[in-house]
C-alpha cells in the first residue's frame, strides 16, 4: 500500500501542482485536499514528527515546535528515571543504617537485603538518563527525524536485501540496517563508546517513541484523506 505520508512532499511551494493522481482508480488529490487533510491531524507530537519527516524542509520549520512536544514527553520520563534511583539509594542507605544500628553480626536476611538493594541501585542506575540530556536533544531530535526518513534501510542494498545472487552480507537480507549504533554516534556528534554508555538508551526511548506518533499520525492523516466529504468535493475535468 501507498504511504500516503509521501503525499505530503507535494505540499512543496517549489514544485505546487495543482492536481496529484495517484493511479489505480484513486480519486486524483489537489494539493489544497492535502493541505486540508493534514490540517485534520490533531496539533501534537505526532504531527510535527510526521511534518518534519515529510514535509519539504519540514526538519527545520518545524524544529522549535518538535523540541517543545519533545521536552514535554522526556521531562516526566526523565524524571521517573531520575526518582526511581534516588529512592533505591535511599533504600540501600537505609537498610546500611539499619544493619549498622543492630550491632551485631549480620544475619543472612540483612545480607540478602543489602544485596538486593545494591543490584536495585545498580539496576535503576542504568535505567537513569545522563543529567545532562535536555541539552543533548535537539541532536538527538533531528538525527532521529533523519532515521525515520531514511526508514532503517540497510545502506548496502538500500533496503532490498539483495546485492546479488546470495543477497545482503551486511544485513542478511533483512533489509533493515544492520549495528546502527555507530551512525547514530556521530549522528549526535559523540564517541561511539560514549553513546553505548550514556545515550544508546534515551535515543533508543525516543526512536520509538516518535516512531509510534508518526505512525498514529499517518493513520489520521490516511484516514482524513479517505474521507467521504473529499471524495464528494467537486473536481474540475
Ligand atoms: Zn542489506
Amino acid at each position: 500500500m501507498v504511504d500516503r505520508r509521501e503525499m505530503l512532499a507535494r505540499l512543496n511551494p517549489q514544485t505546487v501542482r495543482f492536481d496529484v493522481g495517484q493511479g489505480g482508480g484513486a480519486p486524483s488529490l489537489t494539493t489544497s485536499d492535502i493541505a486540508a487533510a493534514l490540517g485534520m491531524v490533531p496539533a501534537g507530537l505526532g504531527r510535527e514528527v510526521m511534518e518534519a519527516v515529510y514535509l519539504p524542509d519540514g526538519a527545520m520549520r518545524h524544529r522549535p515546535k518538535l523540541a517543545e512536544a519533545v521536552l514535554a514527553i522526556v521531562r516526566p520520563e526523565f524524571t521517573r528515571r531520575a526518582r526511581a534511583l534516588a529512592e533505591a539509594e535511599d533504600d540501600l542507605s537505609f537498610s546500611k543504617e539499619m544493619v549498622s544500628l543492630s550491632r551485631r553480626n549480620l544475619s543472612d536476611a540483612q545480607r540478602r537485603i543489602l544485596r538486593d538493594r545494591e543490584a536495585a541501585v545498580v539496576l535503576a542506575r542504568s535505567h537513569a538518563w545522563p543529567k545532562n540530556t535536555y541539552q543533548h536533544l535537539p541532536r538527538m531530535v533531528d538525527a532521529v527525524v533523519a532515521e525515520l526518513a531514511s526508514g532503517n534501510r540497510c545502506p548496502n542494498c538500500r533496503g532490498t536485501g539483495l546485492v546479488n545472487e546470495k543477497g545482503c552480507p551486511e544485513c542478511r537480507c533483512t533489509g533493515i540496517e544492520p549495528l546502527p549504533d555507530r551512525r547514530r554516534a556521530l549522528a549526535i556528534d559523540c564517541d561511539p563508546s560514549a553513546y553505548t554508555k550514556r545515550w544508546k538508551g534515551v535515543f533508543e526511548w525516543l526512536l520509538t517513541e516518535l516512531h509510534q506518533e508518526n505512525e498514529l499520525a499517518a493513520r489520521q492523516l490516511s484516514r482524513a484523506l479517505g474521507a467521504d466529504w473529499f471524495h464528494a468535493q467537486p473536481r474540475a475535468a
